[in-house]
């Protein structure tokens, strides 16, 4: 487990200097978001289950996009992983939907909640909105999810009230609504 988070952080470290230097490169293909995310959920389950987190998928059809999907991937677990980490053990929900020709991924919690000074900061490299002794991060994971999107010609941001838990959305544009 230990050279697990150690491989991650480093992986998040390279990410960075990648991003930094403008050398994010995509590899594009087309998919279903909806089976993308049903699928890192799933796989993340035993985690998941381990850290006493319940978590629900709600897609409302099949929504194809032109992404990478290595790299989606990534940015949908950096949201997921932060659930049981902020979450206060209380059900997460996700959705994917569509609106306005752009699929719209949303990863909503009932947890701690960011404070409002602290919204528009959590998506800058090493911003935390808690101190790093009560859990464990180096505060990259949304800066690079971020990116990511931002890469895709997408968006991410965050809704929260304090105490009360987080909502994050993602929208990205769409090539073929399945509905
Ligand atoms: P890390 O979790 O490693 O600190 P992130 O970039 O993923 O880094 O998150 C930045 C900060 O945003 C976190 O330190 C935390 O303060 C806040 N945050 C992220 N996700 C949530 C969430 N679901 N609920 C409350 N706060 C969150």
């Amino acid at each position: 487990m230990q050279v697990d988070r150690l491989t991650s952080l480093i992986d998040d470290l390279l990410d960075v200097t990648r991003i930094q230097a403008g050398k994010l490169s995509l590899s594009f293909e087309m998919f279903d978001v909806s089976a993308l995310v049903k699928d890192v959920v799933e796989s993340y389950s035993e985690h998941l289950a381990s850290a006493a987190c319940t978590f629900s998928v709600k897609t409302e059809g099949t929504f194809i996009i032109r992404a990478d999907r290595y790299r989606l991937e990534q940015a949908i677990v950096n949201l997921l992983l932060n659930a049981p980490k902020y979450g206060a053990g209380k059900p997460v929900e996700f959705s994917v939907s569509c609106e306005d020709k752009k699929v719209k991924i949303i990863c909503r919690d009932y947890g701690i909640g960011i404070p409002p000074a602290k919204l528009d900061k959590i998506f800058e490299r090493f911003e935390r909105a808690v101190t790093s002794k009560n859990v464990s991060g180096l505060g990259l994971g949304l800066y690079i999810t971020r990116q990511i999107i931002e890469a895709h010609g997408g968006s991410v941001r965050v809704e929260s009230v304090l105490g009360e838990g987080a909502t994050f959305s993602v929208e990205l544009p769409i090539l073929q609504d399945g509905r």
